[in-house]
């Protein structure tokens, strides 16, 4: 049997329009599992919404209201999508006392640790010294191919990401100015940019619950595809 993947989503208030960028739900239909689109709502009814699904597929977008860590806004903060945050966080709450198997991307590692009770960078830059570039993009347009693996990562051997990739050192893209601080409970960094970002977290124990920085659906033709399919396989079971 497929599993069903629910994958998260953005909203445009300018265009009055929910957003997925079509990698990720090829991404999933590669990988042997049936996407379905999750489009943020008030008052949303979470549990049912996780019955429905086998996996969870926490998307890109913008930042998360650092009111929901303890933080007030600094200034180089983005957009903040009330609503999303709201739901993404009910999902991640709803996928941890489950035991639903997650993959979280960008925002998504950052939603699965705010729901953890951690903490963000609300903007690297600014906040940490002698950082690398994270950041490939700009008002501008992007600063190299989506594809583009702009820094390494190094990965714990202690990891599912390890077992996944079969190596320590992988290189990734990287459109992200935030990034995780204080890691939620339950949780453990699993893989770190050269200036020592997080770039990877997973969820203590055996549940695929894993979240990363980087944008693997925007490189699913190199051997990106293999976190994917592995995030299906766990989705089956
Ligand atoms: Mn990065």
């Amino acid at each position: 049997m497929k599993p069903v993947i629910g994958i998260t989503c953005s909203y445009s208030w300018d265009r009055e329009v929910y957003l997925i960028r079509e990698n990720y739900v090829e991404a999933v239909v590669r990988s042997g599992g049936i996407p379905i689109i999750l489009p943020a709502t008030e008052n949303a009814d979470i549990n049912k919404i996780i019955s429905m699904i086998d996996g969870l597929l926490l998307s890109g977008g913008g930042d998360i209201d650092p009111y929901i860590y303890g933080e007030a806004p600094t200034p180089r903060l983005g957009r903040v999508d009330p609503v999303r945050d709201l739901f993404e966080i009910g999902l991640a709450k709803k996928a941890f006392e489950m035991e639903k198997p997650t993959l979280a991307i960008c925002r998504g590692i950052q939603v699965l640790n705010v729901a953890a009770g951690g903490t963000l960078f609300q903007d690297l830059s600014s906040q940490l010294k002698n950082t690398i570039k994270h950041r490939w993009y700009s008002q501008g347009g992007y600063d190299a191919p989506p594809s583009h693996p702009a820094h390494l990562v190094r990965i714990s051997k202690d990891s599912k990401l390890y077992k996944i990739f079969g190596r320590e050192i992988l290189r990734v893209n990287s459109f992200h100015h935030q990034a995780v601080k204080r890691i939620g409970e339950k949780f453990k960094a699993t893989a770190w940019a050269e200036d020592g970002v997080i770039e990877a977290i997973e969820y203590l124990g055996d549940t695929f619950i894993l979240g990363v920085q980087w944008h693997p659906e925007r490189m699913i033709n190199g051997e990106m595809i293999k976190l994917f399919k592995a995030f299906i396989e766990a989705a089956k079971s």
